[in-house]
């Protein structure tokens, strides 16, 4: 049987934690869309290619050959996991993500990918365009704050040096651009399971999904 699940929310929601579990407990190929945006942004900005130049970026995102590898992104061959989440990528992620033909090329390999595989994908525009039809959706949420530590946490665990108010900062700042942005902004599909995980620990969030899903299997 196809199964497919589709994960949207803001940043630092829990989509990514949570979704690796999931993968592993349906046997399901885990899609970071994010990672995808984010490789964009990290070329466009080593070529120093400016999110107006459309011409440039669409021959760049050409370029690109994505493959995911245990949860890793490999871009021509090179993994450029660590380099992607830096806070400089960050920063820039939205506006590369707002144009409308980047967003094309990548909605495209996304669906190409999920039409290939059972897959479980996370982003932004997952349940209302990339997976419309996906039996099971999500929408994962939590206060500014929570997901800026979550986020600071994480960073601070990889050795990454960053400051909690620009998290924050960031979080306020993307979460704007995303839900405001003309092409594919992040909202709750109609049919989207809201989940909010402020108070909620990783495994409680995976439970109820895991117990969400086979209730209707
Ligand atoms: O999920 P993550 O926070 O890594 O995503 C980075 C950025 O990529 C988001 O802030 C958003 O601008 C963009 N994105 C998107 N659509 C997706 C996934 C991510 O616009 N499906």
């Amino acid at each position: 049987m196809k199964i497919s699940i589709a994960i949207d929310g803001p940043a630092g929601a829990g989509k990514s934690t949570i979704a690796k579990i999931l993968s592993d407990k349906f046997n399901l190929m885990y899609i970071n869309t994010g990672f995808m945006y984010r490789a964009v942004t990290l070329f466009a900005l080593k070529n120093n290619v400016q999110p107006n130049d459309i011409e440039s970026l669409c021959k760049l995102i050409n370029s690109l050959d994505m493959k995911f590898i245990n949860n890793r992104l490999i871009v021509n061959d090179v993994d450029v996991t660590n380099e992607i989440i830096l806070p400089e990528i960050s920063k820039n992620v939205s506006n590369y993500a707002a144009v409308p033909e980047v967003r094309e090329k990548l909605v495209d390999l996304q669906k190409k990918i999920s039409k290939k595989y059972n897959v479980i994908m996370d982003g932004r525009d997952i349940g209302t365009v990339v997976l419309k039809d996906a039996p099971f959706k999500f929408y994962l949420n939590a206060s500014p704050e929570e997901r800026a530590k979550r986020r600071f946490n994480e960073l601070i665990n990889k050795g990454i040096k960053v400051e909690y108010n620009n998290i924050l900062d960031d979080i306020i700042k993307r979460d704007y651009i995303d839900t405001h942005r003309k092409t594919n902004p992040l909202y709750k599909a109609s049919d989207a399971i809201e989940i909010d995980s402020s108070n909620l620990t990783i495994e409680q969030v995976v439970n109820k999904i895991y117990h969400i899903i086979n209730s209707k299997l």
